[in-house]
Protein backbone atom coordinates (compact mmCIF):
# COMPACT_ATOMS: atom_id res chain seq x y z
CA UNK A 1 0.00 0.00 0.00
CA UNK A 2 1.72 3.41 -1.07
CA UNK A 3 0.82 7.06 0.84
CA UNK A 4 -0.26 9.63 -1.29
CA UNK A 5 2.40 11.75 -0.95
CA UNK A 6 0.52 14.86 -0.30
CA UNK A 7 -0.14 13.71 2.78
CA UNK A 8 2.57 14.70 5.77
CA UNK A 9 4.15 11.63 6.57
CA UNK A 10 5.51 13.56 10.18
CA UNK A 11 3.32 15.34 12.39
CA UNK A 12 3.44 19.38 11.23
CA UNK A 13 4.31 21.99 14.14
CA UNK A 14 1.08 24.34 12.85
CA UNK A 15 1.55 27.87 14.66
CA UNK A 16 -2.06 29.10 14.87
CA UNK A 17 -3.41 32.67 16.50
CA UNK A 18 -6.70 32.97 17.95
CA UNK A 19 -8.46 36.28 18.78
CA UNK A 20 -11.51 37.54 19.84
CA UNK A 21 -13.13 40.76 20.50
CA UNK A 22 -16.70 39.80 21.38
CA UNK A 23 -18.34 38.25 24.21
CA UNK A 24 -16.60 35.99 27.09
CA UNK A 25 -13.44 36.37 25.35
CA UNK A 26 -11.26 33.86 27.63
CA UNK A 27 -13.84 31.28 27.18
CA UNK A 28 -14.59 31.37 23.76
CA UNK A 29 -10.30 31.08 23.49
CA UNK A 30 -10.59 27.91 25.83
CA UNK A 31 -13.55 26.39 23.62
CA UNK A 32 -11.52 26.92 20.69
CA UNK A 33 -8.53 25.25 22.45
CA UNK A 34 -10.41 22.42 23.01
CA UNK A 35 -12.07 22.21 19.31
CA UNK A 36 -8.90 22.47 17.96
CA UNK A 37 -7.41 19.46 20.19
CA UNK A 38 -10.19 17.43 19.10
CA UNK A 39 -9.97 18.07 15.30
CA UNK A 40 -6.84 19.52 14.60
CA UNK A 41 -4.29 17.39 16.72
CA UNK A 42 -2.26 17.93 20.06
CA UNK A 43 -1.69 21.21 21.36
CA UNK A 44 1.86 20.97 22.23
CA UNK A 45 2.49 24.21 23.39
CA UNK A 46 0.48 27.37 24.10
CA UNK A 47 0.90 31.17 24.90
CA UNK A 48 -0.67 33.10 27.73
CA UNK A 49 -3.46 35.69 26.93
CA UNK A 50 -2.43 38.60 25.82
CA UNK A 51 -4.71 41.95 25.38
CA UNK A 52 -4.30 44.30 22.53
CA UNK A 53 -5.85 47.02 20.82
CA UNK A 54 -7.70 46.10 18.13
CA UNK A 55 -5.42 46.62 14.79
CA UNK A 56 -6.88 47.79 11.14
CA UNK A 57 -10.85 48.75 12.51
CA UNK A 58 -9.06 50.53 16.03
CA UNK A 59 -12.63 51.82 17.07
CA UNK A 60 -13.79 48.48 18.65
CA UNK A 61 -13.38 46.61 21.68
CA UNK A 62 -9.75 45.09 22.53
CA UNK A 63 -8.82 41.54 21.68
CA UNK A 64 -7.37 38.91 23.60
CA UNK A 65 -4.89 36.90 21.59
CA UNK A 66 -2.97 33.62 21.88
CA UNK A 67 -0.67 31.64 20.23
CA UNK A 68 -1.03 27.83 19.70
CA UNK A 69 2.07 25.36 18.78
CA UNK A 70 -0.37 22.23 17.02
CA UNK A 71 0.97 18.64 15.99
CA UNK A 72 -1.34 18.32 13.20
CA UNK A 73 -1.54 15.43 10.45
CA UNK A 74 -3.94 17.32 8.51
CA UNK A 75 -2.86 19.21 5.32
CA UNK A 76 -3.35 22.67 4.71
CA UNK A 77 -6.09 23.31 3.57
CA UNK A 78 -7.61 21.02 5.93
CA UNK A 79 -6.41 22.61 8.60
CA UNK A 80 -7.61 25.90 7.59
CA UNK A 81 -10.98 23.70 7.58
CA UNK A 82 -10.58 22.92 10.98
CA UNK A 83 -10.00 26.98 12.15
CA UNK A 84 -12.85 27.85 10.34
CA UNK A 85 -15.06 24.85 12.01
CA UNK A 86 -14.09 26.08 14.95
CA UNK A 87 -15.12 30.03 14.34
CA UNK A 88 -18.44 28.92 13.45
CA UNK A 89 -18.33 26.88 16.98
CA UNK A 90 -18.06 30.09 18.38
CA UNK A 91 -20.88 31.63 16.58
CA UNK A 92 -18.74 33.96 14.55
CA UNK A 93 -20.71 36.11 11.72
CA UNK A 94 -18.60 37.94 9.07
CA UNK A 95 -19.76 41.20 9.37
CA UNK A 96 -17.11 43.40 8.12
CA UNK A 97 -13.50 42.59 7.54
CA UNK A 98 -11.34 43.05 10.45
CA UNK A 99 -14.50 43.75 12.57
CA UNK A 100 -15.57 42.46 15.75
CA UNK A 101 -15.45 38.65 16.07
CA UNK A 102 -16.42 35.93 18.51
CA UNK A 103 -13.04 34.17 17.41
CA UNK A 104 -10.35 34.48 14.79
CA UNK A 105 -7.85 31.59 14.05
CA UNK A 106 -5.34 32.46 11.93
CA UNK A 107 -2.48 29.82 10.52
CA UNK A 108 0.64 32.30 11.05
CA UNK A 109 3.48 29.29 10.15
CA UNK A 110 2.84 25.69 8.76
CA UNK A 111 6.17 24.06 9.39
CA UNK A 112 8.46 25.72 7.05
CA UNK A 113 6.17 25.38 4.30
CA UNK A 114 5.40 28.20 2.18
CA UNK A 115 1.87 27.85 1.06
CA UNK A 116 -0.09 30.35 -1.73
CA UNK A 117 -3.25 29.02 -2.96
CA UNK A 118 -6.96 31.08 -3.06
CA UNK A 119 -8.20 30.08 0.39
CA UNK A 120 -4.20 30.27 2.00
CA UNK A 121 -1.19 32.69 1.98
CA UNK A 122 1.30 31.29 4.63
CA UNK A 123 3.12 32.34 6.47
CA UNK A 124 0.78 34.33 7.40
CA UNK A 125 1.13 37.78 5.31
CA UNK A 126 0.82 40.38 8.00
CA UNK A 127 2.80 38.50 10.72
CA UNK A 128 5.53 40.61 10.53
CA UNK A 129 3.74 44.06 10.67
CA UNK A 130 1.07 42.29 13.83
CA UNK A 131 2.67 42.82 17.60
CA UNK A 132 -0.12 40.85 18.68
CA UNK A 133 0.69 38.34 16.75
CA UNK A 134 4.24 38.07 17.28
CA UNK A 135 4.51 39.02 20.86
CA UNK A 136 2.62 35.49 21.76
CA UNK A 137 4.33 33.70 19.14
CA UNK A 138 7.78 34.78 20.13
CA UNK A 139 6.38 33.55 23.72
CA UNK A 140 6.25 29.70 22.43
CA UNK A 141 8.74 30.13 19.61
CA UNK A 142 11.26 32.96 19.62
CA UNK A 143 14.07 31.01 17.57
CA UNK A 144 11.45 29.39 14.72
CA UNK A 145 12.72 31.37 11.57
CA UNK A 146 10.58 32.81 8.65
CA UNK A 147 11.09 30.93 5.89
CA UNK A 148 10.65 33.43 3.55
CA UNK A 149 12.03 36.48 5.23
CA UNK A 150 14.54 34.10 7.23
CA UNK A 151 14.62 36.05 10.19
CA UNK A 152 13.61 34.28 13.51
CA UNK A 153 10.28 35.15 15.36
CA UNK A 154 12.22 37.16 18.13
CA UNK A 155 13.65 39.17 15.25
CA UNK A 156 10.68 39.55 13.28
CA UNK A 157 9.50 41.22 17.25
CA UNK A 158 12.18 43.97 17.32
CA UNK A 159 11.72 44.85 13.89
CA UNK A 160 8.01 45.14 14.02
CA UNK A 161 7.02 48.88 13.81
CA UNK A 162 3.88 48.22 14.94
CA UNK A 163 2.81 50.49 17.98
CA UNK A 164 -0.03 49.70 19.32
CA UNK A 165 0.18 47.99 23.09
CA UNK A 166 0.54 44.11 23.41
CA UNK A 167 -0.55 43.69 27.79
CA UNK A 168 -0.42 40.06 29.55
CA UNK A 169 -3.93 39.85 30.20
CA UNK A 170 -4.68 40.20 33.95
CA UNK A 171 -7.85 38.19 34.42
CA UNK A 172 -11.57 39.18 34.31
CA UNK A 173 -11.79 42.86 35.77
P1 LIG B 1 -8.83 38.28 8.92
O1 LIG B 1 -8.25 37.15 9.73
O2 LIG B 1 -7.82 38.90 7.98
O3 LIG B 1 -9.51 39.30 9.76
P2 LIG B 1 -10.86 36.40 8.06
O4 LIG B 1 -10.59 35.66 9.35
O5 LIG B 1 -12.25 36.81 7.79
O6 LIG B 1 -9.96 37.69 7.97
O7 LIG B 1 -10.27 35.50 6.90
C1 LIG B 1 -10.50 35.80 5.57
C2 LIG B 1 -9.92 34.69 4.70
O8 LIG B 1 -8.51 34.66 4.84
C3 LIG B 1 -10.33 33.29 5.03
O9 LIG B 1 -11.51 32.94 4.39
C4 LIG B 1 -9.13 32.45 4.53
O10 LIG B 1 -9.47 31.73 3.33
C5 LIG B 1 -8.09 33.48 4.20
N1 LIG B 1 -6.74 33.16 4.62
C6 LIG B 1 -5.63 33.31 3.83
N2 LIG B 1 -4.53 32.98 4.48
C7 LIG B 1 -4.90 32.61 5.74
C8 LIG B 1 -4.17 32.17 6.88
N3 LIG B 1 -2.82 32.04 6.86
N4 LIG B 1 -4.87 31.88 8.01
C9 LIG B 1 -6.21 32.03 8.03
N5 LIG B 1 -6.96 32.44 6.98
C10 LIG B 1 -6.31 32.74 5.84
MG1 LIG C 1 -8.75 35.14 10.16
Amino acid sequence: MSMSPSLPTVPILARLLLGSNLGDRAGLLAAARQVLAATAGDIVAQSGLYETAAWGLESQPAFLNQALTVSTWLRPEALLDACQAAEQHAGRQRLEHWGQRTLDVDILFYGSHVIQSPRLTVPHPRLPERRFALVPLAEIARAVRHPQLGLRVRDLLLHCPDPLAVEPWKGPA
